[in-house]
């Protein structure tokens, strides 16, 4: 981030290239570019490196609700010809989570003998036990679903963080010099499970206020028309009606939650606002209960044919990091990961990471090991870890998945 004289954002520096673990500049060390604006917009998606820290800076979330997430994991598979029925929508909540955690899955049928299915964990579950890619994997399994992919083959796989907070956890928007756009800022439509109409809405709508902005001569100020006019758009329209339906699942579970959050939305769609506009209460992280106050939950291994690993999933994402640069996955208190991470709530990132970055060797002394090369980017460390001791910087370069078809 570059910031002005005033503290207003300036715009933004790509990474210095070639820097070793330790920091040090390596022989192939080439300096960032700085790239200066009068306007900056940021679109980084779900948990941006750089909107948490505006967020943060202009403390754009003072008064909103916190931004809540969930973990979606996708796998992309090759069905054998006579399983395949293109066009086929089918979505689910529930099984395998249990009627306190939310999610729910994907599966659809496009052309090629290719099926996308996924799965979404909700971010505020409790068990710090609970493994989303195992969730996901025993979902496959569910007589419904399950002989679609016999005979088949996977052939991709992925995972990211969405933002599900929705109408009332939307931060301001507008900041001296710049604003949040998309996902980052949470435009996600939860009940549709669909932000990219959104994402592209409020770009559109930025645009237009940097446009007069420009015009009339200004640079570097705060696009105040930009935060005041996104409610009343497309946007608004589109997430207002929906916004207690995330609340009401989280609150009173799966079966409740969701009939009542389809009341509600219906409700307002006639304009009677049944709730209100519910609150989210506790930020994901705060979530997790000690591990000692849960079950321990024991997920069936893997066939290698319907269900896998995750180590055989990320080498599907093409994931790939310069070996050599600083770890980007920054734990900033090592003490506090072992005394609180581990002792008190379990180790939970050996089993939210859907990539197995995280793992503590060791029975007498752990110690934590961080495969920062397979992070696929999801961001859910950044958001789950109980003391918000894991902070996600981007890698150097280009590293990170790069997915096909997905
Ligand atoms: S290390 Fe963090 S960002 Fe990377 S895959 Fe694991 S949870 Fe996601």
């Amino acid at each position: 981030m570059l910031y002005g004289e005033n503290g207003e954002v300036a715009g933004v520096a790509t990474g210095d290239m070639g820097v070793g673990k330790d920091g040090a500049p390596k022989d192939s060390f080439t300096r960032g570019m700085e790239l200066r604006a009068k306007y900056t917009l940021f679109g980084e998606g779900a948990r941006g490196q750089l909107s948490k820290t505006l967020i943060a800076r202009f403390g754009l979330d003072r008064g909103r609700e916190p931004q809540k997430f969930g973990l979606g994991i996708k796998e992309l598979w090759q069905v054998a010809p006579e399983r395949h029925r293109p066009g086929l929508v089918q979505h689910t909540f529930g099984w395998p989570l249990s009627d306190r955690t939310g999610g729910g899955s994907f599966l659809y049928h496009f052309d090629k003998d290719f099926v996308s299915v996924g799965f979404v964990v909700h971010l505020n579950y409790a068990n710090p036990y609970l493994s989303p890619f195992e969730e996901f994997q025993r979902f496959k399994t569910h007589p419904l679903v399950r002989d679609t992919f016999a005979g088949g083959k996977r052939i991709g796989y992925g995972a990211r963080a969405i933002s599900e907070g929705g109408w009332q956890s939307v931060p301001n928007l507008a900041f001296p010099g710049g604003a949040l756009i998309g996902d980052g800022a949470g435009f996600l439509n939860v009940p549709r499970i669909k932000g990219t109409h959104n994402a592209m809405q409020s770009g559109m709508l930025a645009a237009e206020h940097v446009a007069v902005a420009l015009v009339t001569g200004r640079a570097n100020d705060t696009l105040t028309d930009y935060e005041a006019s996104w409610r009343g758009s497309p946007i608004g329209r589109d997430l207002w009606p929906v916004r207690n339906a995330k609340p009401l699942w989280s609150k009173l579970g799966t079966v409740l939650g969701i009939g009542l959050g389809g009341l509600d939305m219906w409700a307002n769609t006639l304009r009677i606002p049944l709730f209100g506009t519910l609150g989210h209460g506790k930020p994901d992280a705060a979530c997790l209960k000690p591990a000692a106050r849960c079950r321990r939950i024991s997920y069936p291994k893997p066939d290698g044919k319907l269900t896998f690993d995750r180590l055989s999933s990320v080498f599907l994402s093409n994931t790939n990091h310069e070996e050599i640069q600083p770890v980007h996955l920054v734990v900033a208190d090592a003490g506090l990961q072992k005394r609180s991470e581990l002792e008190v709530f379990g180790g939970p990132s050996t089993r939210y990471c859907p990539a197995g970055v995280y793992e503590w060797i060791g029975e007498s002394d752990p110690r934590y090991v961080i495969n920062a090369q397979n992070c696929v980017h999801c961001k859910t460390c950044d958001i789950k870890d109980p003391n918000g001791n894991i902070t996600w910087v981007a890698p150097e370069g280009g590293g990170g998945p790069n997915y096909q078809n997905m």
